[in-house]
């Protein structure tokens, strides 16, 4: 990476700390970026942007990679599309405001990238993959939800987060149980999820 780009990825880490907006971890992040280059992914959506380092980070590593991005909260937004501009990357990363479960997009693409509300994840899944190419892949992160996923439940006392953990859970029979691709759950970063589409 050349040393401006990494000053300022420093900054947006910098940023999205102080801020606690919680952006991929390095682990994943690195393997996202190695599963990219590996499987010659050309097109990416992602399904939130926060404020926009998974989807810098995924251009930096690909040139001619294109990436639609949705966020729903406005600030983050906002600061997405300033970070985007300072690598002068706004003619490959579209950026959307809205909703994922209200966007409908026509475009293929190599990847679909699912990485906002954890609960929701079944829901993201059974909508974008009809953007899907044929030979195309999702990859879901935070599959062990910060290790809670793997802890006894019970000693999980935060009732709201007990339910997200369970949603994570039968997010993941989902997956096992869906006929149409193979999924396979890395003990990487938060845990990454991918799902290949069987030919
Ligand atoms: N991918 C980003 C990165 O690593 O730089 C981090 C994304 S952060 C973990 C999750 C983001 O998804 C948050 O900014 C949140 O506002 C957004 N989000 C959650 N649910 C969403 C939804 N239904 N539609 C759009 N964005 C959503």
């Amino acid at each position: 990476m050349v040393s401006s780009n990494y000053m300022l990825i420093k900054e947006i880490r910098e940023y999205a700390s102080l801020n606690k907006i919680p952006i991929m971890q390095n682990e994943g992040i690195d393997f996202l970026t190695t599963f990219i280059i590996k499987h010659q992914i050309k097109t990416v959506l992602e399904i939130g942007t926060a404020i926009g380092y998974s989807a810098i980070m995924m251009c930096l590593c690909s040139p001619n990679l294109k990436v639609i991005s949705i966020e729903r909260d406005e600030k983050r937004y906002l600061e997405a599309l300033k970070n985007i501009k300072k690598f002068n990357l706004e003619d490959r990363i579209t950026l959307i405001f809205n909703d994922a479960l209200n966007v409908r997009i026509d475009d293929k693409v190599d990847l679909v990238f699912i990485d906002a509300a954890k609960a929701q994840n079944i829901k993201f899944f059974e909508l974008f993959e009809r953007n899907l190419n044929d030979e195309g892949y999702i990859i879901t992160d935070n599959m062990y939800f910060h290790g809670l996923v793997k802890k006894d439940e019970k000693t999980i006392t935060s009732r709201n987060l007990r339910g997200i953990v369970r949603k994570i859970k039968d997010y993941i029979t989902f997956l096992k149980n869906n006929e149409d691709y193979t999924t396979t759950i890395y003990e990487v970063g938060d845990g990454i999820a991918v799902s290949e589409k069987n030919k």
